[in-house]
């Protein structure tokens, strides 16, 4: 990513709340004087992506969130434990890694300071060598207590830095000492965000007690579809199930849920981008007060 490219995307984010010339030459880290870092300030507060970078970086309801899922989740290995018998297939989880185990605040973060409303591969693909990442609330004790009752984990994730992705991957799962960090217990999917092959193959040889995961596509391939309304109605036909193979946490950044929205996972940061995320948000939207004033 070139400072070029950032200050394009900043550009494009940037609203009509400035005169174009008072912002001109605007750097977001150090402003020059204290009247551009203040009207910058106000600029980089306008990106919709504040609200829910502040609430996982913030609320105490996120880790708690966090927590309620990795909880359920020791308690449905405790149930396997109970019935499984020494001579079956051995037990284990299948975990997706990003936003499931491992929180990526920073970079949301840092997208926000650069003006940058969307997701940005390349600026995520700069990221993820860097080792910036944060465990989620809970996910290590979870993980450990697999280890100590020989559960195993699995992790099964879909990222693309080039050649050096799994290297990457595997890296960053040992660097921050998780169980089962080698290379027979994690698959990297760097061409497809399908996950299905990965979840059989493990299933043939071991007992899947459960699939951990930020997005339902990490449980079922179904949700990879392009209709809000068709993935929220295969939700509701697979109620039953979550909270018991599947255990989902929470992230409001990034997932197949953007995809059902814009059509692509990574929805490139324009104009016509913004105003479906706006339709998106107004769905439903509370009509009575312009009704009654008309
Ligand atoms: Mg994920």
């Amino acid at each position: 990513m070139t400072s070029g490219t950032l200050e394009i995307n900043r550009r494009a984010f940037m609203t009509s709340m400035v005169a174009g010339g008072l912002t001109a030459g605007v750097n977001a880290r150090s402003p020059e004087n204290s009247i551009s870092g203040q009207l910058n300030e106000i600029e980089l507060s306008r990106n919709p992506l504040l609200w829910t970078v502040a609430w996982s970086n913030t609320a105490a309801e996120f880790g708690a969130l966090c927590h309620q899922a990795f909880n359920l989740a020791r308690l449905r290995v405790d149930e396997a434990m109970e019935k499984h018998s020494r001579s079956e297939r051995p037990l284990a989880v299948v975990t997706d890694v990003d936003n499931t185990i491992v929180h990526a605040g920073s970079y949301w973060s840092f997208l926000i300071s650069e003006g940058v409303d969307f997701f940005d591969d390349e600026i995520w693909d700069r990221w993820i060598p860097e080792n910036l990442i944060a465990l989620v609330p809970g996910a290590m004790d979870f993980l450990k207590y697999c280890e100590y009752h020989g559960v195993e984990i699995f992790y099964v994730t879909n990222r693309d830095q080039g050649p050096r992705t799994y290297s990457y991957a595997l890296n960053q799962l040992q660097y921050l000492n998780l169980p089962y960090s080698d290379s027979e217990h994690l698959v990297v999917f760097r061409e497809s965000s399908d996950k299905t092959s990965a979840r059989e193959r493990i299933g043939e040889s071991h007992e899947l007690i459960l699939l951990l995961g930020d997005n339902l596509n990490d449980f079922k391939r179904d949700y990879y579809v392009a209709d809000v309304e068709e993935r929220r109605a295969l939700m509701e036909r697979d109620r039953a199930e979550i909270g018991d193979k599947f255990i989902i946490l929470p992230n409001a950044t990034d997932g197949h849920w953007v995809r059902a929205i814009f059509g692509e996972s990574e929805p490139a940061a324009t104009d016509e981008n913004r105003l479906k995320l706006l339709a998106a948000a107004t769905r439903g939207a509370w009509i009575g007060a312009r009704s009654t004033q008309g």
